[in-house]
């Protein structure tokens, strides 16, 4: 869908040899119609974690694009990480907004069960749903629903999924007011590779570009409550590298796609992974 540039109307050609307040204009360049543009609506991404670093570490790179291409990009983080063995929950806030900053993307804090205490309920759902129909994102990117993690991650996934689907319906009483809301896509993103979704083939995000990696490792490193006890930086760098080597490229990160992407021909599918 695109939007017409604000002021873009099109004049016509001014007559030759017209006059304008009395004085001649026969010298002046003849005005030409001013060209309409376009413009694509900016996709908006939404990525939604469970605890303040759980964007940055699955998928910060890919935030860190969006942002450098400047597409919106906003963070939902669902706890603050009051449950973690290292870290209060006022530092663990702070370094998730220094992280976000970094990023280039716009963070808020919502309360669901707690950390270490979501539960899958309607409700979850339909509050992030709101905050769906509120930002109105194409892309939303959210914790994997694969388990064998923190079971906050796994749970986080399928409200957020429940959460997509809420967001486009039009009769729930609790989210009238504001207009329903249809996502482009939904794609999971991993902290681990053992929570990876093994049933779905993922799409790779090419984040080789130096400066990506650079914002990145700096988001991760903004989290040094949880970074100074366990390498988790030097996890995700090696995860991103495998990734990207194993496709032919420096630095790539996996996102699983919760329904197949739809593509209008042939013609829009350009690059794949160049398996060794
Ligand atoms: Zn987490």
């Amino acid at each position: 869908m695109g939007c017409r540039r604000p002021g873009g109307h099109s004049l016509g050609p001014r007559p030759k040899g017209s006059q304008l307040s009395g004085l001649p204009v026969g010298d002046l360049p003849e005005e030409r119609p001013t060209p309409t543009v376009d413009l694509a609506v900016p996709k908006v991404a939404l990525a939604i974690g469970a605890h303040p670093d759980d964007i940055e570490f699955g998928c910060g790179a890919v935030i860190a694009l969006e942002a450098r291409a400047g597409r919106p990009a906003h963070l939902v983080v669902c706890s603050q990480g009051e449950s973690a063995s290292h870290g209060t929950p006022e530092q663990r806030k702070k370094e998730a907004e220094k992280s976000a900053a970094i990023l280039g993307a716009t963070i808020e804090f919502v309360k669901l069960d707690g950390d270490a205490h979501l539960e899958i309920r309607a409700a979850h759902a339909i509050k992030l749903a709101g905050i769906l129909r509120r930002i109105r994102p194409s892309i939303v990117l959210a914790s994997s629903p694969a388990e064998n993690q923190h079971p906050d991650h796994s749970r986080l996934g399928s409200i957020v999924r429940d959460a997509a689907r809420l967001a486009r319906y039009g009769g729930i009483e609790e989210l009238r007011a504001s207009p329903a809301h249809a996502i482009d896509q939904l794609l999971f993103y991993s902290q681990t590779p053992e929570s990876e979704p093994r049933d779905i083939s993922p799409i790779l995000i090419d984040i080789s570009a130096p400066e990506i990696v650079a914002i990145w490792t700096r988001a991760m490193e903004a989290h040094a409550s949880q970074t100074s006890v366990r390498n988790y930086i030097e996890l995700q760098l090696t995860r991103a590298r495998l990734r990207g080597l194993s496709a032919g490229v420096e630095h790539a990160i996996a996102l699983f796609p919760n329904d197949p992407p739809i593509f209008n021909s042939l013609s829009q599918l350009n690059r794949s992974a160049r398996l060794f």
